[in-house]
């Protein structure tokens, strides 16, 4: 899909002081930063790779404090500073995958800094944000967890964005990507819960005895209807085989592109070739193996939208993620599934007009929203 042009706004530095809102998201291999007029139209956009080894690390109890993300995000937002010009930094944004605890992240599974010593790595690592980038540039910073942040952008920038009376919205977002997530906007307001985890239906539990999630339970929608799900299901299905040429024949052929030999593709040939894509690719080409991982994906995907629906009762879910914005056939499926789960009127289901930018959207709506209070 064409991704919305969000660099060009005829933003002109003219010698005054601006005001301007900064966006952070923060992913596993790498970090955006986007800066915009109050209005929220991107006057610049820059992307680094996530900095894992800085040796700004301290040690408390049994706690292991990793500084080197907040410093890498004040270098940047300095950076970018002086390259504009004279600004004024109203209000800081930012959005990482998580788990998200008092302005830091705590334990992210995507962030290991590679300064930690081994015998450190089961301790408890937090990573500051908010504070030391609130201390920084003297203005609120708040930090959210990435499907939060997208709906809001949805509120802000995308499927809400003609409604001029937010509090008349009710909008939830799913990402179908490495995992599977959750934001919600209703009555008018993000809905957080106690601890931020509110949209945690990923791991609604969809079947029996079913694969392992990464949660580390069984049977969780996420465990199908997600990237490393897909993979996963595959990888299972395969195994259980009694003919791989003759069950599997797609996976063998796509598998030999890969490293062709005379013998045919072997089983660890074919598990090692499997990515999302490929499944997909199978599955248009009728592999039935295929088949199987994508119907669980719009099962355990319907599931997981039905109990969005009679979670929040929202008008609209918007989908995005990589998966489903490589994808978008996967959602009239997975929304057919949803409503024979439902006897609650439907939520309509569509892509994010966002694209793969929704989170960096989220980052600066939660500045905008720090500056409305
Ligand atoms: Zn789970």
């Amino acid at each position: 899909m064409e991704e919305p042009d969000i660099t060009a706004c005829g933003f002109r530095y003219n010698g005054d002081m601006i005001d301007v809102i900064a966006g952070f998201d923060i992913g596993g291999t790498k970090i955006a930063l986007v800066l915009a007029e109050l209005s929220g139209a991107v006057i610049h956009r820059v992307v680094e790779p996530t900095d894992t080894t800085s040796v700004a690390i301290e040690v408390k109890n049994d706690t292991v404090i990793y500084h080197g993300l907040a410093i890498q995000l004040q270098r940047m937002l300095h950076e970018a500073a002086s390259e504009l010009g004279e600004m004024d930094i109203r209000a800081i944004g930012i959005v990482s995958a998580g788990p998200i605890r008092e302005g830091a992240l705590w334990n992210p599974t995507n962030i290991v800094p590679e300064g930690i010593a081994p015998s450190r790595r089961t301790q408890r690592r937090v990573m500051p944000l908010v504070e030391p980038l609130s201390g920084a540039f003297h203005c609120p910073v708040s930090l959210l967890n990435d499907c939060s942040a997208a709906v809001l952008a949805e509120v802000m920038f995308g499927v809400g964005k003609e409604v001029t009376d937010k509090s008349t919205l009710h909008l939830a977002y799913a990402t179908i990507s490495t995992g599977f997530g959750v934001g919600a906007w209703i009555d008018g307001r993000l809905i957080l819960g106690k601890d931020g985890n509110a949209g945690e239906l990923g791991h609604v539990y969809v079947r029996k005895d079913g694969l392992m999630c990464g949660c580390g339970n069984r049977g969780c929608a996420e465990a199908y209807c997600s990237g490393t799900g897909i993979v996963k299901n595959a990888h299972a299905l395969l195994q259980e085989l009694p003919d791989l040429q003759r069950d599997a024949p797609e996976f063998c052929r796509l598998a030999l592109d890969d490293a062709p030999t005379s013998s045919g593709a072997s089983l660890s040939d074919v598990l090692s070739s499997i990515t999302p894509m490929r499944v997909f690719e199978a599955a248009a080409a009728n592999d039935p193996l295929a088949r199987t991982v994508i119907d669980d994906v719009i099962f355990a995907g319907g599931i997981a939208l039905a109990a969005i629906a009679c979670a929040y009762d929202p008008q609209c879910i918007s989908v995005g993620g990589g998966i489903a914005l490589a994808h978008p056939e996967i959602l009239g499926p997975i929304e057919h599934e949803m409503r024979s789960h439902l006897n609650v009127r439907a939520p309509e289901v569509r892509l994010t007009p966002l694209g793969s930018r929704v989170t960096e959207f989220g980052a600066l709506a939660i500045a905008q929203s720090l500056l409305a209070h």
